[in-house]
């Protein structure tokens, strides 16, 4: 069982690099029957941003993603390795610090930017270009008593790791995705911990991942340079090294270049921008599920009524360079899912959606609901996928038509007729159709009738007789059904017109008929 988890920082939105890479950390976790948490690393409290744990949190949620162990919105840890907030172990981290500047490993460094400036300056002259000069500081061999005495003085410092590495020996591991890796042995002191007192990123991060259990750490391909000092920090603390898997960023198309998504511009490089598009969550997992590995499309194909969830994920099959978004096919694949919903399930999710983004809509399904209910449930019969939107902003200009108001509101423009029929034909054709018209529940029955009209209103019944002797015709019985569809629903594309006169029922479609004339 693998032990995975999501390490944020508090510092703004999810964004979807964040997003991908939980994905397939909660997959690995899972489909070995392991646990998947969530970890805040908030000791940078200059960059937090307010509100970014519970977006996280939110997010994650939306998205499907279960965390088995994390933070609790209301402050209480769940899971029995917390706090799950680095805030909240402070005294975790300094024991392990104190224990390294006992033994010799770890030294107080009480220089100034003023002194580590001169030291940078001096190592220029001595020609040591290994770029960092905190291995030089002037109290790496100081004594546990002289560093005890300099501190009672009052004088502020940080703590560095005596680093044994030199950048002239190579560390060498597997990536999980980026296969055999060949880099540099860190040789840097690093800091470990800072002058107010808390820790550093590597630092928490190798403390609390031992202290954790974590087994893999999947995560954006910007920390691979890292890997020398975690690996590091895990040997001179004596801890096992986690597997390390790193991903390279999604990329987003723009023009005929493909760019990675820029923290600061793109909007659709946050999680949130897909929730607020209205795309369902498990719409957005499941065409990642596709980036990640490539066969899962032909697992779908043969799987299509299985979560995607079933699906098998394998670090060695993916894609070691960056995946490009396609909108399109992100598009598609939420079409696809959307489409197996059920009518219930759809209104569910667009009365949800509404509530936070679409006020008007969610009035009218408030006003509406079973009517709406129907109205969804057009195409859907007998689980006949129906692929007409793949956000929740789509569906309203689809379906407006049926709710009286926004009709009655449409039709003030007047009705948008196709160009072969006259008005003064249309109005015919709604006249007899009015005269005719009952309620069917058959639908051969009900064509039946509309042909029969046709007929007498000197319209060709069928395609074959109208191209037999076209000038014979007014038209034939396409014109007839469209001039009923544009009176019904002031549009010429539309679902098919007898599912829509099932759910407006005969008294709706009476009263549309009627208004033709107004
Ligand atoms: N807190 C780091 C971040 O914000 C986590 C890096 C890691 O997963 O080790 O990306």
């Amino acid at each position: 069982a693998l032990v995975t988890r999501f390490a944020p920082s508090p510092t703004g939105a999810l964004n979807i690099g964040g997003l991908y890479a939980t994905l397939i950390s909660e997959s690995l976790a899972h489909q070995s029957d392991g646990v998947f948490f969530l970890r805040i690393e908030d000791t940078d409290k200059k960059r937090e941003v307010k509100g970014s744990i519970e977006n996280i949190i939110q997010s994650l949620l939306f998205f499907g993603i279960h965390c088995d162990e994390g933070p609790q919105l209301s402050g209480i840890d769940k899971g029995a390795y917390g706090p799950y907030k680095q805030s909240s172990r402070i005294q975790i981290y300094k024991v392990f610090m104190k224990h390294l500047v006992q033994n010799g490993l770890a030294y107080p460094c009480f220089c100034d930017t003023d002194d580590l400036q001169k030291i940078r300056i001096n190592q220029q002259n001595l020609k040591v270009t290994t770029g960092y000069y905190g291995r030089w500081a002037k109290h790496r061999d100081i004594s546990y008593q002289e560093a005890k005495e300099e501190i009672s003085n009052g004088k502020p410092f940080v703590i560095r790791l005596k680093s044994p590495g030199s950048s002239d020996r190579r560390i060498t591991y597997h990536d999980l995705v980026k296969g055999p890796i060949d880099l540099p042995e860190n040789e840097q002191d690093i800091v470990i911990m800072k002058t107010d007192g808390l820790p550093t990123y590597h630092f928490a991060h190798a403390i609390d991942d031992y202290l954790m259990g974590t087994t893999h750490v999947i995560r954006g391909d910007e920390w691979l340079s890292s890997v020398p000092i975690h690996i590091q920090l895990f040997e001179i603390l004596g801890f096992p090294i986690p597997k390390y898997g790193h991903i390279a960023p999604i990329m987003k198309q723009v023009g005929a270049t493909k760019r990675k998504f820029s923290k600061r511009k793109d909007l659709d490089g946050t999680a949130e921008y897909y929730k607020e598009q209205g795309y369902p969550g498990m719409a957005i997992s499941e065409y990642f599920m596709n980036l990640i590995n490539s066969d899962f499309e032909e697992w779908r194909m043969t799987n299509p009524d299985k979560s995607f969830r079933d699906f098998y994920i394998h670090t060695d099959k993916m894609n070691a360079s960056g995946a490009l978004l396609d909108m399109k096919k992100l598009g598609d694949t939420s079409k696809d899912v959307i489409a197996r919903l059920t009518a219930k399930e759809v209104f569910d999710h667009l009365y949800n959606w509404s509530k936070e983004y679409d006020s008007a809509l969610y009035t009218l399904m408030d006003k509406n609901k079973d009517y709406t209910i129907n109205i969804l449930n057009i195409g859907r019969t007998n689980r006949k996928p129906r692929k007409d939107y793949s956000k929740w902003s789509d569906v309203l200009p689809m379906i407006a038509f049926f709710y009286d108001e926004l009709f009655e509101m449409d039709i003030l423009s007047g009705y948008k007729l196709p160009t072969n029929v006259s008005l003064d034909v249309a109005k015919e054709i709604i006249l007899g159709f009015s005269r005719t018209y009952r309620f069917h529940n058959e639908k051969d029955a009900w064509f039946h009738g509309i042909k029969e009209l046709a007929g007498e209103l000197g319209f060709a019944k069928d395609m074959k007789q109208y191209k037999a002797n076209p000038n014979k015709y007014k038209g034939h019985v396409g014109d007839v059904a469209m001039v009923i569809r544009v009176a019904l629903t002031n549009r010429t594309n539309t679902p098919d017109l007898f599912d829509i006169m099932k759910v407006m029922g005969e008294k709706r479609v009476l009263l549309r008929m009627k208004a033709f004339f107004s």
